[in-house]
C-alpha cells in the first residue's frame, strides 16, 4: 500500500484563512429539559458563544448582532422559528459561521442534523460547538462532531426521563429491564425474565471457581482463553447476531461482581432481590465482592507494550460490512498505524470507499469523546459503570473501551462514525462451542 493510497483514508486538518468571520449564535432549549442543569438557559448559552467567539477575534471572527433564539422548542423537529430564520440567512450569504453551546443545541436527529451540515457546507458556512471544542473547518472536527452525534442520540434513547422512571420501578421491584442477555440466562421470550440457560451457567460457576483458586483475572482471562471460552453468541429480536469475543480483564471482573448472579438486581448501588434464580452461591459471590472491594483499584490492562491495538474486533467499515484491521506502515523511523478496511485489504484498494482511517485519529477521538459522555453521571448511571470503573478509565482510559464499546463503524467517505455503547450488567458472556 503506498503512503498515498494510505493519505486517502487518513484525515488532514486544513489551513485556518485569515478573513472577517460573520458569527451567528443559534441557542434552543425545550420545555422538557428543565430538569437537566447541563442544559443552561438560552442566555447562558448566548453568552457562552459570545466568549468563545471573542477568543477568536484574533483569526477575524465578529459576532453578528442577530439572535436566533428557540425557546421551548424541541431538537426532534427543524421546524424552529429562530432555525429557520437562521437557515434563511446562511442562504443569502449573511453568516459564516454558527455557533452553539452544544451540538444538540442544533439537531438532536442525526439525519437532520447531516442535512443542516449540508446546508452549511454549500454555503461554506462553518460549524462550532462552544462546550464540545470542535469546528467543522477541520476534518477532524467533523469527525469528532460525528461521535458525539451518535452518542447524543444514543444518551437519548436510554437516558429519557420516561425510560428511568420505569427501569427504576421496575429494578426496585427486582425484574430483569432488558439489555443484552446475560451469561448464564435466556430472557423468557414470553416476557422480560430471565431463566437459567443450565449449560451457561455451569460455565458461569466454573469461572467463580477458577478465580476462588486463582485469585488472578490474568490467571482466569489466560485459562478461558486456552478453553477457548469467548463471551455469549445470541441473537438480538431483529434477528442480528452478536458474537462472541475472547475475555478480557475488565470484562471478566465485570462478571465476577454483577450482582444478577447472586440472585440480585443492583439498580443505582442499591441491590435488590431478583425475580431471577441466583446461580452462583451467594456465600462466595459475596466472598468475591470483599476482595474485589478491598483491592479497590482495578487492574487495568496494563500491559499495553504488548500494543493490541484498541479497537482491534470493534472497528467495522460502514460501507462493506467487513471489519477493519489494525496494520501500520514505516515511514524512515517512525510507524504510523492505522485501520484498513478487510475488504480494500483483499479485494483492492478500490473496492472500498472507505479504505483507511489513521489509528491515532480514531483512538483518540473516541476516547475523548467517551470521557466527555461518560462525565456525565447521568450516563454513567445508564451504562452502569460504577464509580471505581470511572476512575479506572479517567487513568487508562483503554481499559474500559473493550468492555463498554460494542462496536464501531466509519465510513470513511463522510468520515462518519457510529457507536454502540452497551451497559456494563449483563452483557459479558461466553460463546456456546
Ligand atoms: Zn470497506
Amino acid at each position: 500500500m503506498s503512503e498515498e493510497e494510505i493519505r486517502a483514508g487518513d484525515l488532514t486538518t486544513t489551513a485556518t484563512k485569515q478573513r472577517v468571520i460573520r458569527c451567528a449564535i443559534y441557542t434552543r432549549k425545550s420545555t422538557e429539559e428543565g430538569l437537566d442543569q447541563e442544559f443552561n438557559s438560552l442566555d447562558a448559552q448566548r453568552e457562552a458563544g459570545e466568549a468563545y467567539i471573542a477568543s477568536q477575534r484574533q483569526v477575524g471572527w465578529r459576532l453578528l448582532a442577530q439572535r436566533y433564539d428557540d425557546g421551548g422548542f424541541s431538537g426532534g423537529t427543524l421546524d424552529r422559528p429562530a432555525l429557520q430564520r437562521l437557515l434563511a440567512d446562511v442562504e443569502a450569504h449573511q453568516v459564516d459561521c454558527v455557533v452553539v453551546y452544544k451540538v444538540d443545541r442544533l439537531s438532536r436527529s442525526l439525519l437532520d442534523f447531516a442535512r443542516l451540515m449540508d446546508r452549511f457546507d454549500q454555503r461554506s458556512v462553518s460549524f462550532v460547538s462552544v462546550t464540545q471544542q470542535f469546528n467543522t473547518t477541520t476534518s477532524l472536527g467533523r469527525l469528532t462532531l460525528n461521535i458525539l452525534l451518535s452518542f447524543a442520540q444514543f444518551e437519548r434513547e436510554i437516558i429519557s426521563e420516561r425510560t428511568r422512571d420505569k427501569m427504576s420501578a421496575a429494578r426496585r421491584k427486582g425484574k430483569w429491564v432488558g439489555g443484552t442477555p446475560l451469561l448464564g440466562y435466556d430472557v423468557d421470550p414470553g416476557g422480560g425474565r430471565l431463566v437459567v440457560n443450565p449449560k451457561e451457567a455451569q460455565r458461569v460457576r466454573e469461572i467463580f471457581e477458577l478465580y476462588r483458586r486463582h485469585r488472578s483475572l490474568h490467571t482466569v482471562v489466560a485459562e478461558l482463553a486456552r478453553r477457548g471460552w469467548t463471551t455469549k453468541v445470541w441473537k438480538s429480536k431483529k434477528g442480528r447476531r452478536h458474537t462472541g469475543r475472547p475475555f478480557t480483564k475488565a470484562s471478566l471482573r465485570l462478571l465476577l461482581t454483577n450482582a444478577t448472579y447472586a440472585g440480585k438486581v443492583n439498580y443505582r448501588g442499591v441491590v435488590y432481590q431478583g425475580e431471577h434464580s441466583a446461580i452462583v452461591d451467594t456465600a462466595l459471590w459475596d466472598q468475591i465482592q470483599v476482595e474485589f472491594r478491598d483491592r479497590q483499584r482495578p487492574k487495568t490492562e496494563s500491559t499495553r507494550s504488548e500494543q493490541k491495538a484498541l479497537l482491534a474486533g470493534l472497528l467495522f467499515c460502514q460501507s462493506c460490512q467487513r471489519p477493519m484491521v489494525a496494520t501500520y506502515s514505516m515511514k524512515g523511523e517512525r510507524r504510523y498505524r492505522y485501520y484498513v478496511c478487510h475488504q480494500a485489504r483483499q479485494n483492492g484498494w478500490k473496492s472500498c470507499p472507505t479504505k483507511a482511517v489513521s489509528a491515532k485519529l480514531i483512538e483518540e477521538s473516541l476516547v475523548g469523546q467517551l470521557r466527555v459522555r461518560l462525565n456525565s453521571e447521568a450516563m454513567r448511571r445508564a451504562l452502569h459503570l460504577p464509580a471505581r470503573d470511572w476512575q479506572a478509565f479517567l487513568h487508562d482510559p483503554a481499559g474500559l473501551v473493550p468492555a463498554l464499546v460494542e462496536s464501531v463503524g466509519y465510513e470513511g467517505g463522510s468520515g462518519t462514525v457510529s457507536v454502540r455503547l452497551r451497559a456494563l450488567n449483563g452483557t459479558f458472556q461466553e460463546a456456546q462451542h
